[in-house]
């Protein structure tokens, strides 16, 4: 067994070490998004918090980077984790961490999505770390498995590029249903009552990704670029990242369509953005939380991963993103009690590792011997 795959001990100062530093890296790059706002934050999410707010999470995750690391000092023998975090603590200092100001923003063409990675990043570590360290799945998998750096890339690219991944994934609903008056409908789907509205935009959208889904599993091709979500083995918080950006495109771009098209008002559209944003980590993540009767209303760990199966015999199940009667309607449900998968994967495929390799890999190569969809699999 490697190093990386080794578990920490609590008491090692690893734990500490490793939190110390990641926090750390958080402000240090927080700090350029004070500095920069007009290149490196985006206008959605600057509407939602305040400068003020942002420097109080600036100062607060400073110290307790420095508390970690202060703490990995003690607790290790090495020393090595907690002078990193004190380093780049000291570093982010420097450069003005608990005095930066927000700058003046000006009208750019374009901006990265660093605020939306930070934050996101931020919030997922605080939800998920400590529900799969203390309610884990797959006890032996630890955070620093083989395909974390991967996983990590993903979710800084799609987290960065969000300009990109807006304007591209909304210009199909925009090219083919911006012609149509749809301004009558969208007043009638606003004045609908709250509740109702709220939970027909899940269900239509839902409806639309189920078929999308299954859509990348059935057409051969497709199935390439999607069969790189299914590649990861260690199923965790960064784990759903892992999609190719075919995938995104038009899988997000199906989900836009019923969006686009109803025009529901814009509380409804950002809790169902925050909601995914949310979800799709749950079910991805090595929690063995069940959730009682809510498995058989909303998809779970449990769920999706019977969706991740690495065992062919179960192939082809659970494509429904949010509701799993959709699976039922469309006989594609499997949730067998309180039993999980034995492993997630795919054992048969041969990706390249690194993000750039699986990003052009299967515009030309199949990752199988058999250029068979996942359909044509489960018949062999
Ligand atoms: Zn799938
Ligand atoms: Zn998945």
């Amino acid at each position: 067994m490697n190093q990386s795959n080794q578990r920490f001990k609590i008491g090692e100062g690893k734990i500490s070490g490793s939190l110390s530093i990641f926090l750390g890296i958080l402000a240090f790059f927080g700090v350029f998004c004070f500095k920069f706002p007009e290149l490196l934050t985006s206008p959605e999410f600057r509407e939602i918090y305040t400068t003020a707010s942002m420097q109080i999470l600036l100062s607060s995750v400073i110290i307790a980077s420095l508390f970690f690391a202060v703490l990995s000092f003690i607790l290790s023998k090495k020393k090595t984790w907690g002078m990193y975090g004190l380093l780049i603590c000291t570093a982010t200092i420097f450069m003005g961490g608990f005095t930066v100001q927000g700058s003046k923003v000006g009208e750019t063409s374009w901006y990265l999505g660093l605020d939306w990675l930070l934050l996101d990043l931020l919030l997922m570590a605080v939800i998920f770390i400590p529900i799969e360290l203390i309610w884990p799945k797959n006890k032996e998998q630890t955070k620093f498995h083989p395909e974390w750096r991967t996983d990590l890339v993903y979710f800084v690219i799609s987290h960065l590029f969000i300009q990109f991944f807006g304007v591209i994934t909304q210009q199909p609903a925009n090219i083919f249903f911006g012609w149509m008056g749809l301004s009558g409908l969208h007043t009638w789907v606003q004045s609908l009552p709250f509740v109702i509205e709220l939970v027909f935009a899940f269900l239509i959208t839902d409806f639309f990704q189920y078929w999308a889904h299954r859509t990348f599993h059935i057409h051969t091709y497709l199935w390439r670029f999607h069969s790189v979500h299914h590649s990861t083995q260690n199923m965790d918080w960064l784990a759903g990242s892992r999609t190719h950006f075919i995938d995104i495109f038009f899988t997000r771009a199906m989900a836009f369509i019923p969006l686009y098209v109803f025009g529901f008002s814009p509380i409804v559209f950002n809790i169902y953005i925050i909601f995914m944003a949310i979800h799709a980590v749950l079910i991805h993540s090595n929690t063995r939380i069940n959730f009682g009767f809510l498995k058989y209303i909303f998809a779970t760990p449990q769920y999706h991963f019977w969706h991740h199966c690495e065992d062919p015999k179960y192939y082809g199940k659970n494509f429904a993103t949010i509701f799993p009667f959709i699976d039922k309607i469309f006989g594609t449900y499997y949730l067998p009690g309180n039993e999980w998968p034995e492993g997630t994967g795919l054992h048969e495929a041969n990706f390249p590792k690194g993000y750039l390799k699986q990003l052009t890999y299967p515009f030309t190569k199949s990752p199988f011997d058999n250029d068979l969809n996942m359909e044509e699999r489960t018949k062999r």
